[in-house]
Protein backbone atom coordinates (compact mmCIF):
# COMPACT_ATOMS: atom_id res chain seq x y z
CA UNK A 1 0.00 0.00 0.00
CA UNK A 2 2.79 2.61 1.00
CA UNK A 3 4.83 1.04 -1.76
CA UNK A 4 2.06 2.28 -4.53
CA UNK A 5 1.57 5.41 -2.84
CA UNK A 6 5.05 6.43 -3.15
CA UNK A 7 5.36 5.03 -6.65
CA UNK A 8 2.28 7.50 -7.74
CA UNK A 9 4.17 9.94 -5.89
CA UNK A 10 7.86 9.43 -7.46
CA UNK A 11 5.80 9.09 -11.12
CA UNK A 12 4.31 12.77 -10.37
CA UNK A 13 7.40 14.06 -9.55
CA UNK A 14 8.70 12.90 -12.57
CA UNK A 15 6.29 14.31 -14.89
CA UNK A 16 6.27 17.46 -13.31
CA UNK A 17 9.80 17.78 -13.76
CA UNK A 18 10.11 16.57 -17.32
CA UNK A 19 7.25 19.30 -17.85
CA UNK A 20 9.45 22.05 -16.40
CA UNK A 21 12.07 20.98 -18.09
CA UNK A 22 10.28 21.38 -21.32
CA UNK A 23 9.05 24.88 -20.57
CA UNK A 24 12.56 26.02 -19.33
CA UNK A 25 15.04 24.38 -22.12
CA UNK A 26 17.50 26.62 -22.46
CA UNK A 27 17.37 28.99 -25.76
CA UNK A 28 19.30 27.95 -28.47
CA UNK A 29 21.53 30.40 -30.23
CA UNK A 30 22.94 30.01 -33.48
CA UNK A 31 26.36 31.73 -35.11
CA UNK A 32 26.19 32.88 -38.58
CA UNK A 33 29.18 31.37 -40.71
CA UNK A 34 28.65 33.20 -43.63
CA UNK A 35 26.05 35.78 -45.19
CA UNK A 36 25.73 37.35 -48.42
CA UNK A 37 23.54 36.82 -51.70
CA UNK A 38 20.47 36.33 -49.54
CA UNK A 39 21.73 33.44 -48.37
CA UNK A 40 23.17 32.47 -44.76
CA UNK A 41 25.00 29.83 -43.10
CA UNK A 42 24.53 29.13 -39.77
CA UNK A 43 25.68 26.42 -37.31
CA UNK A 44 24.87 25.53 -33.81
CA UNK A 45 20.65 24.99 -33.40
CA UNK A 46 20.65 21.62 -33.21
CA UNK A 47 17.09 21.21 -32.99
CA UNK A 48 15.89 23.33 -35.96
CA UNK A 49 13.46 21.97 -38.19
CA UNK A 50 13.52 22.26 -42.26
CA UNK A 51 11.00 25.06 -42.78
CA UNK A 52 11.48 27.00 -39.23
CA UNK A 53 12.36 30.39 -39.44
CA UNK A 54 14.97 31.98 -37.73
CA UNK A 55 15.76 35.02 -36.35
CA UNK A 56 18.89 37.28 -37.20
CA UNK A 57 20.13 40.34 -35.59
CA UNK A 58 18.09 43.40 -36.80
CA UNK A 59 14.63 41.45 -36.94
CA UNK A 60 15.87 39.94 -40.11
CA UNK A 61 14.10 36.57 -40.90
CA UNK A 62 15.34 33.53 -42.91
CA UNK A 63 13.56 30.12 -43.42
CA UNK A 64 16.25 26.94 -43.12
CA UNK A 65 16.74 24.75 -46.16
CA UNK A 66 19.52 23.23 -46.20
CA UNK A 67 19.88 21.10 -42.73
CA UNK A 68 23.21 19.27 -42.76
CA UNK A 69 25.01 17.64 -40.08
CA UNK A 70 27.01 20.69 -38.71
CA UNK A 71 25.70 23.56 -40.42
CA UNK A 72 22.18 25.09 -42.20
CA UNK A 73 21.52 26.86 -45.39
CA UNK A 74 19.05 30.09 -44.97
CA UNK A 75 17.11 31.66 -47.33
CA UNK A 76 16.76 35.23 -46.34
CA UNK A 77 13.66 37.18 -46.32
CA UNK A 78 15.21 40.76 -45.38
CA UNK A 79 18.30 42.74 -46.13
CA UNK A 80 21.62 40.82 -45.31
CA UNK A 81 23.88 44.23 -45.65
CA UNK A 82 23.49 44.07 -41.78
CA UNK A 83 24.42 41.06 -41.10
CA UNK A 84 27.91 39.66 -40.67
CA UNK A 85 29.21 36.47 -39.85
CA UNK A 86 29.66 35.34 -36.04
CA UNK A 87 26.59 37.35 -35.24
CA UNK A 88 23.80 35.66 -33.18
CA UNK A 89 20.87 33.48 -34.65
CA UNK A 90 17.77 31.83 -32.68
CA UNK A 91 15.02 29.73 -33.92
CA UNK A 92 11.36 31.25 -33.84
CA UNK A 93 9.76 27.92 -33.72
CA UNK A 94 7.33 28.68 -36.11
CA UNK A 95 6.90 28.55 -40.04
CA UNK A 96 7.17 31.76 -42.40
CA UNK A 97 3.58 32.80 -42.49
CA UNK A 98 1.69 35.95 -43.81
CA UNK A 99 -1.50 38.27 -43.10
CA UNK A 100 -5.03 36.69 -44.67
CA UNK A 101 -8.40 38.52 -44.56
CA UNK A 102 -10.47 40.89 -46.93
CA UNK A 103 -8.87 43.91 -44.48
CA UNK A 104 -6.02 42.93 -47.59
CA UNK A 105 -8.49 44.00 -50.19
CA UNK A 106 -7.37 47.48 -52.33
CA UNK A 107 -4.43 47.34 -50.87
CA UNK A 108 0.10 46.96 -52.03
CA UNK A 109 1.30 45.05 -49.23
CA UNK A 110 4.86 43.13 -49.53
CA UNK A 111 4.96 39.20 -49.37
CA UNK A 112 5.25 39.64 -45.17
CA UNK A 113 2.30 41.74 -45.36
CA UNK A 114 4.52 45.33 -45.07
CA UNK A 115 2.02 48.00 -46.82
CA UNK A 116 3.59 49.52 -49.30
CA UNK A 117 0.83 51.97 -50.15
CA UNK A 118 1.19 54.54 -47.73
CA UNK A 119 -1.74 54.03 -46.46
CA UNK A 120 -3.06 52.83 -42.95
CA UNK A 121 -1.67 50.51 -40.92
CA UNK A 122 -2.93 46.97 -42.34
CA UNK A 123 -6.05 44.98 -40.57
CA UNK A 124 -6.01 41.36 -41.13
CA UNK A 125 -7.88 38.94 -39.37
CA UNK A 126 -5.16 35.90 -38.92
CA UNK A 127 -1.62 35.15 -40.17
CA UNK A 128 -1.37 31.50 -41.80
CA UNK A 129 1.87 30.01 -43.03
CA UNK A 130 2.77 30.45 -46.82
CA UNK A 131 3.26 26.82 -47.80
CA UNK A 132 0.07 24.92 -47.83
CA UNK A 133 -0.56 21.45 -48.77
CA UNK A 134 -2.74 21.40 -51.93
CA UNK A 135 -6.74 20.45 -51.12
CA UNK A 136 -6.84 16.58 -51.69
CA UNK A 137 -8.34 15.57 -55.07
CA UNK A 138 -11.14 14.11 -52.68
CA UNK A 139 -11.79 17.50 -51.80
CA UNK A 140 -12.05 18.56 -55.55
CA UNK A 141 -14.54 19.31 -57.67
CA UNK A 142 -15.08 19.49 -62.01
CA UNK A 143 -14.83 23.06 -63.28
CA UNK A 144 -18.22 24.27 -64.17
CA UNK A 145 -18.35 27.79 -63.79
CA UNK A 146 -16.30 30.25 -66.51
CA UNK A 147 -14.19 33.13 -65.44
CA UNK A 148 -14.92 35.53 -68.07
CA UNK A 149 -11.62 37.49 -68.84
CA UNK A 150 -13.79 40.26 -71.08
CA UNK A 151 -11.63 39.26 -74.08
CA UNK A 152 -13.10 38.19 -77.35
CA UNK A 153 -10.43 35.87 -78.52
CA UNK A 154 -10.35 34.15 -75.05
CA UNK A 155 -13.48 34.53 -74.17
CA UNK A 156 -15.05 32.97 -77.32
CA UNK A 157 -11.87 30.28 -78.12
CA UNK A 158 -9.81 29.58 -75.44
CA UNK A 159 -12.52 29.55 -72.62
CA UNK A 160 -11.09 29.43 -68.80
CA UNK A 161 -13.19 27.74 -66.20
CA UNK A 162 -13.43 29.07 -62.39
CA UNK A 163 -10.54 26.60 -60.74
CA UNK A 164 -8.45 26.37 -63.86
CA UNK A 165 -4.81 27.20 -64.55
CA UNK A 166 -4.09 28.62 -67.54
CA UNK A 167 -0.52 30.17 -68.39
CA UNK A 168 0.02 32.95 -70.22
CA UNK A 169 3.34 32.96 -72.09
CA UNK A 170 4.97 34.61 -74.62
CA UNK A 171 8.42 36.80 -75.27
CA UNK A 172 9.19 40.29 -73.68
CA UNK A 173 6.59 42.98 -74.28
CA UNK A 174 3.98 41.23 -75.87
CA UNK A 175 0.88 42.06 -74.09
CA UNK A 176 1.09 39.21 -71.30
CA UNK A 177 0.55 41.79 -68.39
CA UNK A 178 -2.37 43.44 -70.52
CA UNK A 179 -4.03 39.88 -70.81
CA UNK A 180 -3.97 39.36 -67.07
CA UNK A 181 -4.84 42.97 -65.83
CA UNK A 182 -7.61 43.28 -68.19
CA UNK A 183 -9.17 39.99 -66.82
CA UNK A 184 -8.71 41.07 -63.03
CA UNK A 185 -10.31 44.42 -64.46
CA UNK A 186 -13.43 42.25 -65.64
CA UNK A 187 -13.69 40.44 -61.83
CA UNK A 188 -15.35 44.15 -60.62
CA UNK A 189 -18.73 43.21 -61.12
CA UNK A 190 -18.56 39.55 -60.99
CA UNK A 191 -18.12 38.62 -57.30
CA UNK A 192 -14.74 37.27 -57.82
CA UNK A 193 -11.73 38.24 -55.88
CA UNK A 194 -8.16 38.80 -57.35
CA UNK A 195 -4.49 38.58 -56.16
CA UNK A 196 -2.15 40.18 -58.29
CA UNK A 197 1.81 38.63 -57.50
CA UNK A 198 4.17 40.39 -59.12
CA UNK A 199 7.63 38.81 -58.92
CA UNK A 200 10.98 40.63 -59.73
CA UNK A 201 9.42 43.21 -61.91
CA UNK A 202 10.70 47.10 -61.37
CA UNK A 203 8.75 49.46 -59.15
CA UNK A 204 7.45 51.10 -61.99
CA UNK A 205 6.13 48.31 -63.99
CA UNK A 206 3.97 47.51 -60.59
CA UNK A 207 3.01 50.94 -59.99
CA UNK A 208 1.91 51.23 -63.71
CA UNK A 209 -0.89 47.93 -63.07
CA UNK A 210 -1.47 48.92 -59.63
CA UNK A 211 -2.72 52.59 -61.41
CA UNK A 212 -4.69 50.73 -64.13
CA UNK A 213 -6.58 48.76 -61.81
CA UNK A 214 -7.09 51.85 -59.79
CA UNK A 215 -8.89 53.92 -62.49
CA UNK A 216 -10.81 50.83 -64.22
CA UNK A 217 -12.05 50.49 -60.46
CA UNK A 218 -10.66 47.18 -60.16
CA UNK A 219 -8.25 47.87 -56.81
CA UNK A 220 -11.05 47.29 -54.22
CA UNK A 221 -11.17 44.26 -55.43
CA UNK A 222 -7.72 42.96 -55.58
CA UNK A 223 -4.51 42.42 -53.37
CA UNK A 224 -1.04 43.45 -54.68
CA UNK A 225 1.50 41.63 -53.72
CA UNK A 226 4.75 42.71 -54.23
CA UNK A 227 8.25 41.44 -54.40
CA UNK A 228 10.61 43.82 -56.70
CA UNK A 229 13.54 43.46 -58.41
CA UNK A 230 14.91 45.27 -55.66
CA UNK A 231 14.23 42.94 -52.84
CA UNK A 232 16.01 39.83 -51.64
CA UNK A 233 15.46 36.94 -53.83
CA UNK A 234 13.98 35.10 -50.69
CA UNK A 235 11.23 37.08 -50.84
CA UNK A 236 10.96 36.87 -54.93
CA UNK A 237 10.93 33.03 -54.19
CA UNK A 238 8.38 32.98 -51.03
CA UNK A 239 6.49 35.55 -53.14
CA UNK A 240 3.74 32.92 -54.93
CA UNK A 241 3.25 30.66 -52.06
CA UNK A 242 1.93 33.86 -50.00
CA UNK A 243 0.12 35.52 -51.92
CA UNK A 244 -1.64 31.89 -52.56
CA UNK A 245 -2.32 31.63 -49.21
CA UNK A 246 -3.80 34.88 -49.14
CA UNK A 247 -6.52 33.92 -51.96
CA UNK A 248 -6.96 30.22 -50.41
CA UNK A 249 -8.41 32.55 -47.57
CA UNK A 250 -11.37 33.28 -49.63
CA UNK A 251 -11.51 30.18 -51.82
CA UNK A 252 -11.96 28.49 -48.54
CA UNK A 253 -14.95 30.77 -47.39
CA UNK A 254 -16.42 29.19 -50.18
CA UNK A 255 -16.05 32.48 -52.55
CA UNK A 256 -14.35 32.36 -56.17
CA UNK A 257 -11.04 33.96 -56.24
CA UNK A 258 -8.63 35.22 -59.23
CA UNK A 259 -4.83 34.83 -58.50
CA UNK A 260 -1.60 36.27 -61.42
CA UNK A 261 1.79 35.51 -60.82
CA UNK A 262 3.66 37.51 -63.18
CA UNK A 263 5.83 36.26 -63.91
CA UNK A 264 7.36 32.52 -62.97
CA UNK A 265 10.40 32.84 -65.34
CA UNK A 266 11.60 35.54 -62.31
CA UNK A 267 9.95 33.54 -60.11
CA UNK A 268 12.17 30.48 -61.22
CA UNK A 269 15.33 32.59 -61.39
CA UNK A 270 15.17 33.64 -57.88
CA UNK A 271 15.08 29.91 -56.99
CA UNK A 272 17.79 29.17 -58.96
CA UNK A 273 20.33 32.04 -57.63
CA UNK A 274 18.88 30.51 -53.95
CA UNK A 275 19.89 27.20 -55.46
CA UNK A 276 23.40 28.08 -56.64
CA UNK A 277 24.26 29.84 -53.62
CA UNK A 278 23.23 27.39 -51.41
CA UNK A 279 25.73 25.09 -53.67
CA UNK A 280 22.52 22.57 -54.47
CA UNK A 281 23.94 20.85 -57.76
CA UNK A 282 22.52 22.77 -60.86
CA UNK A 283 20.48 20.71 -63.35
CA UNK A 284 19.13 21.62 -67.11
CA UNK A 285 19.88 25.07 -67.93
CA UNK A 286 21.70 25.36 -64.15
CA UNK A 287 18.30 25.29 -62.25
CA UNK A 288 18.11 23.06 -59.37
CA UNK A 289 16.69 19.07 -59.56
CA UNK A 290 13.54 20.03 -58.08
CA UNK A 291 12.41 23.41 -60.17
CA UNK A 292 9.38 21.58 -61.59
CA UNK A 293 8.18 20.39 -57.69
CA UNK A 294 8.29 23.84 -56.33
CA UNK A 295 5.97 25.10 -59.37
CA UNK A 296 3.94 22.23 -59.42
CA UNK A 297 3.27 22.54 -55.84
CA UNK A 298 2.34 25.95 -56.07
CA UNK A 299 -0.14 25.59 -59.27
CA UNK A 300 -1.39 22.04 -57.48
CA UNK A 301 -3.41 24.61 -54.87
CA UNK A 302 -5.62 26.54 -57.76
CA UNK A 303 -8.53 24.30 -57.86
CA UNK A 304 -12.74 23.96 -57.54
CA UNK A 305 -13.53 22.56 -54.24
CA UNK A 306 -16.63 20.25 -53.74
CA UNK A 307 -20.00 22.13 -52.06
CA UNK A 308 -19.18 19.99 -49.18
CA UNK A 309 -16.00 21.95 -48.67
CA UNK A 310 -17.56 25.13 -49.63
CA UNK A 311 -17.88 24.79 -54.05
CA UNK A 312 -15.12 28.20 -53.36
CA UNK A 313 -12.87 28.09 -56.18
CA UNK A 314 -9.16 29.40 -57.25
CA UNK A 315 -8.32 29.98 -60.53
CA UNK A 316 -4.34 30.60 -61.33
CA UNK A 317 -3.32 32.74 -64.44
CA UNK A 318 0.72 32.03 -64.43
CA UNK A 319 2.61 34.41 -66.64
CA UNK A 320 5.96 33.02 -68.14
CA UNK A 321 8.24 35.09 -70.51
CA UNK A 322 9.77 32.80 -73.50
CA UNK A 323 12.62 33.56 -75.64
CA UNK A 324 13.12 34.42 -79.02
CA UNK A 325 9.64 32.10 -79.17
CA UNK A 326 10.94 28.69 -77.79
CA UNK A 327 8.13 27.99 -76.02
CA UNK A 328 10.06 24.10 -75.58
CA UNK A 329 12.57 25.77 -73.35
CA UNK A 330 12.73 24.12 -69.44
CA UNK A 331 10.46 26.00 -67.73
CA UNK A 332 8.14 27.14 -69.97
CA UNK A 333 7.52 23.48 -71.03
CA UNK A 334 7.32 22.87 -67.72
CA UNK A 335 4.61 25.28 -67.03
CA UNK A 336 3.07 24.21 -69.88
CA UNK A 337 2.72 20.46 -68.36
CA UNK A 338 1.77 21.57 -65.29
CA UNK A 339 -1.19 23.69 -66.48
CA UNK A 340 -4.52 23.09 -68.24
CA UNK A 341 -4.00 24.85 -71.21
CA UNK A 342 -1.87 28.36 -72.42
CA UNK A 343 -2.59 31.13 -74.04
CA UNK A 344 0.06 32.20 -76.49
CA UNK A 345 0.96 35.37 -77.32
CA UNK A 346 3.10 36.10 -80.23
CA UNK A 347 5.30 38.50 -81.32
CA UNK A 348 4.96 38.45 -85.12
CA UNK A 349 0.84 39.25 -84.34
CA UNK A 350 1.91 42.27 -81.94
CA UNK A 351 4.23 43.92 -84.45
CA UNK A 352 1.15 43.71 -87.16
CA UNK A 353 -0.99 45.58 -84.87
CA UNK A 354 -3.00 42.64 -84.14
CA UNK A 355 -3.71 43.05 -80.16
CA UNK A 356 -4.66 41.12 -78.01
CA UNK A 357 -1.31 39.17 -80.02
CA UNK A 358 -3.03 35.49 -78.97
CA UNK A 359 -1.56 33.06 -81.44
CA UNK A 360 -4.89 30.85 -81.38
CA UNK A 361 -3.30 27.74 -82.98
CA UNK A 362 -0.56 27.49 -80.67
CA UNK A 363 -3.22 28.29 -77.59
CA UNK A 364 -5.45 25.93 -75.87
CA UNK A 365 -7.98 25.66 -72.84
CA UNK A 366 -8.36 21.92 -72.03
CA UNK A 367 -11.32 21.95 -69.10
CA UNK A 368 -12.66 25.46 -69.98
CA UNK A 369 -14.67 24.59 -73.21
CA UNK A 370 -17.51 22.73 -70.98
CA UNK A 371 -17.76 25.54 -68.61
CA UNK A 372 -18.65 28.23 -71.62
CA UNK A 373 -22.47 29.33 -71.56
CA UNK A 374 -24.42 27.47 -74.29
CA UNK A 375 -25.24 30.06 -75.72
CA UNK A 376 -21.63 31.31 -76.20
CA UNK A 377 -20.68 27.70 -77.09
CA UNK A 378 -23.60 27.89 -80.22
CA UNK A 379 -21.65 31.23 -81.70
CA UNK A 380 -18.11 30.23 -80.99
CA UNK A 381 -18.95 26.69 -82.26
CA UNK A 382 -16.58 26.43 -85.39
CA UNK A 383 -14.89 29.41 -84.99
CA UNK A 384 -12.00 28.29 -84.01
CA UNK A 385 -11.88 25.76 -86.67
CA UNK A 386 -12.65 28.26 -89.44
CA UNK A 387 -10.06 30.86 -88.16
CA UNK A 388 -7.19 28.41 -88.12
CA UNK A 389 -8.25 27.09 -91.65
CA UNK A 390 -8.37 30.94 -93.04
CA UNK A 391 -4.97 31.64 -91.92
CA UNK A 392 -3.82 28.41 -93.45
CA UNK A 393 -5.62 29.95 -96.65
CA UNK A 394 -4.20 32.93 -96.02
CA UNK A 395 -0.48 31.68 -95.92
CA UNK A 396 -0.91 30.77 -99.21
CA UNK A 397 -3.30 33.06 -101.29
CA UNK A 398 -0.24 35.35 -100.45
CA UNK A 399 1.80 33.12 -103.56
CA UNK A 400 -1.68 32.87 -105.99
CA UNK A 401 -2.07 35.51 -108.06
CA UNK A 402 -5.41 34.46 -109.10
CA UNK A 403 -7.53 33.03 -106.54
CA UNK A 404 -11.26 31.86 -107.46
CA UNK A 405 -14.11 33.06 -105.99
CA UNK A 406 -14.90 31.15 -103.19
CA UNK A 407 -11.68 30.98 -101.74
CA UNK A 408 -11.34 35.12 -101.78
CA UNK A 409 -14.75 35.31 -100.26
CA UNK A 410 -13.57 33.02 -97.20
CA UNK A 411 -10.06 34.93 -97.39
CA UNK A 412 -12.54 38.32 -96.97
CA UNK A 413 -14.41 37.07 -94.01
CA UNK A 414 -11.81 35.61 -92.09
CA UNK A 415 -10.01 38.99 -92.31
CA UNK A 416 -13.15 40.23 -90.97
CA UNK A 417 -13.40 37.80 -88.17
CA UNK A 418 -9.67 38.51 -87.31
CA UNK A 419 -10.54 41.97 -87.36
CA UNK A 420 -13.48 41.35 -84.59
CA UNK A 421 -11.07 39.67 -82.07
CA UNK A 422 -9.03 42.97 -82.36
CA UNK A 423 -9.39 44.41 -78.46
CA UNK A 424 -8.27 47.79 -77.27
CA UNK A 425 -6.72 46.71 -73.69
CA UNK A 426 -8.81 47.83 -70.65
CA UNK A 427 -11.64 47.43 -72.42
CA UNK A 428 -13.21 43.80 -71.36
CA UNK A 429 -16.45 42.88 -72.76
CA UNK A 430 -19.53 41.87 -71.04
CA UNK A 431 -20.63 38.27 -72.52
CA UNK A 432 -23.72 39.44 -74.83
CA UNK A 433 -21.73 41.92 -76.04
CA UNK A 434 -19.38 39.54 -77.35
CA UNK A 435 -22.11 37.56 -78.48
CA UNK A 436 -24.02 39.81 -80.52
CA UNK A 437 -20.51 40.75 -82.45
CA UNK A 438 -19.39 37.13 -83.07
CA UNK A 439 -22.79 36.15 -83.91
CA UNK A 440 -22.90 39.00 -86.82
CA UNK A 441 -19.28 38.09 -88.28
CA UNK A 442 -20.51 34.72 -87.97
CA UNK A 443 -23.36 35.43 -90.12
CA UNK A 444 -21.60 37.35 -92.94
CA UNK A 445 -23.58 40.59 -91.96
CA UNK A 446 -19.84 42.36 -91.74
CA UNK A 447 -18.61 40.57 -95.27
CA UNK A 448 -19.62 44.23 -96.78
CA UNK A 449 -17.94 46.55 -94.79
CA UNK A 450 -14.45 47.56 -94.72
CA UNK A 451 -11.78 46.53 -92.62
CA UNK A 452 -11.53 50.16 -91.24
CA UNK A 453 -15.20 50.09 -90.71
CA UNK A 454 -15.27 47.48 -88.60
CA UNK A 455 -14.44 49.21 -85.39
CA UNK A 456 -17.24 51.50 -85.29
CA UNK A 457 -19.85 48.93 -86.78
CA UNK A 458 -18.77 46.79 -83.31
CA UNK A 459 -19.87 49.64 -81.24
CA UNK A 460 -22.67 50.43 -82.92
CA UNK A 461 -24.44 46.96 -82.91
CA UNK A 462 -23.05 46.90 -79.07
CA UNK A 463 -24.98 49.97 -78.35
CA UNK A 464 -28.46 49.04 -80.61
CA UNK A 465 -29.04 45.59 -79.43
CA UNK A 466 -27.93 46.64 -76.00
CA UNK A 467 -30.99 49.21 -76.47
CA UNK A 468 -33.60 47.33 -78.11
CA UNK A 469 -33.34 43.82 -76.75
CA UNK A 470 -32.44 44.43 -73.43
CA UNK A 471 -34.25 40.84 -72.36
CA UNK A 472 -32.32 38.77 -75.04
CA UNK A 473 -29.06 40.09 -73.76
CA UNK A 474 -29.87 39.62 -69.73
CA UNK A 475 -30.78 36.18 -70.89
CA UNK A 476 -26.85 35.88 -72.98
CA UNK A 477 -25.61 37.19 -69.23
CA UNK A 478 -26.84 34.34 -67.51
CA UNK A 479 -25.83 31.74 -69.58
CA UNK A 480 -28.95 30.47 -71.28
CA UNK A 481 -29.42 29.47 -74.55
CA UNK A 482 -31.34 31.47 -77.32
CA UNK A 483 -33.40 29.87 -79.47
CA UNK A 484 -33.35 30.42 -83.42
CA UNK A 485 -35.97 32.68 -83.57
CA UNK A 486 -34.44 35.15 -80.54
CA UNK A 487 -30.89 34.82 -82.61
CA UNK A 488 -33.21 36.25 -86.02
CA UNK A 489 -34.32 39.44 -83.76
CA UNK A 490 -30.97 39.64 -83.00
CA UNK A 491 -29.50 39.67 -86.33
CA UNK A 492 -32.43 41.55 -87.51
CA UNK A 493 -31.56 44.53 -85.33
CA UNK A 494 -27.76 44.19 -86.42
CA UNK A 495 -28.77 44.32 -90.39
CA UNK A 496 -30.95 47.20 -89.58
CA UNK A 497 -27.79 48.87 -87.35
CA UNK A 498 -25.50 48.46 -90.55
CA UNK A 499 -28.02 49.51 -92.84
CA UNK A 500 -28.29 53.03 -91.23
CA UNK A 501 -24.80 53.02 -90.86
CA UNK A 502 -24.14 53.21 -94.50
CA UNK A 503 -27.29 54.21 -96.23
CA UNK A 504 -27.54 50.42 -97.71
CA UNK A 505 -28.13 47.36 -96.58
CA UNK A 506 -25.48 44.98 -96.66
CA UNK A 507 -26.31 41.67 -98.17
P1 LIG B 1 6.99 42.43 -70.32
O1 LIG B 1 7.67 41.29 -71.00
O2 LIG B 1 7.82 43.67 -70.30
O3 LIG B 1 6.42 42.07 -69.00
P2 LIG B 1 4.37 42.12 -71.39
O4 LIG B 1 4.46 40.92 -72.28
O5 LIG B 1 3.78 41.94 -70.05
O6 LIG B 1 5.78 42.83 -71.29
P3 LIG B 1 2.64 44.37 -71.65
O7 LIG B 1 3.41 45.20 -70.73
O8 LIG B 1 1.34 43.83 -71.19
O9 LIG B 1 3.56 43.20 -72.21
O10 LIG B 1 2.34 45.12 -73.01
C1 LIG B 1 3.35 45.66 -73.82
C2 LIG B 1 2.85 46.92 -74.48
O11 LIG B 1 1.81 46.62 -75.39
C3 LIG B 1 2.28 47.92 -73.50
O12 LIG B 1 2.76 49.19 -73.82
C4 LIG B 1 0.79 47.84 -73.70
O13 LIG B 1 0.19 49.08 -73.49
C5 LIG B 1 0.67 47.39 -75.15
N1 LIG B 1 -0.54 46.57 -75.35
C6 LIG B 1 -0.76 45.34 -74.86
N2 LIG B 1 -1.97 44.84 -75.23
C7 LIG B 1 -2.54 45.80 -75.98
C8 LIG B 1 -3.80 45.91 -76.67
N3 LIG B 1 -4.73 44.95 -76.65
N4 LIG B 1 -4.04 47.06 -77.33
C9 LIG B 1 -3.14 48.05 -77.36
N5 LIG B 1 -1.94 48.00 -76.75
C10 LIG B 1 -1.63 46.92 -76.06
MG1 LIG C 1 4.61 42.08 -68.12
Amino acid sequence: MLKELLDDAVTTLQEAVEQTAAEFRPRETGTILQVGGGIARIKGLPSLKSEELVRFPGDVLGVAVNLEPDEVGVILLGDSERLAAGAGVTATGREADTPVGDGLLGRVIDTTGRVLDQGKPLSYSERRPVERPAPAIIDRSPVTVPLETGIKAIDALIPVGRGQRELILGDRQTGKTSVAVDTLINQRDKGVVCVYCAIGQRGTAVARVVETLRTHHALTNTIVVVASDEDPPGLRFVAPYAATTMAEYFMEQGRDALIVYDDLTRHARAYRELSLLLRRPPGREAYPGDIFFIHSRLLERATHLREERGGGSLTALPIVETQAQDISAYIPTNLISITDGQIYLSPTLFHKGLLPAIDVGKSVSRVGGKTQYPAFRGVAGDLRLSYSQFEELETFARFATRLDEDTRATIEHGRRVREVLKQPEHQPLRASDQMVVLKAVNAGLLDALALEQIADAEVALRRRVHAELPDLCERMETGRELDPPQWEQVLEVARKTLAEMHGQAPE
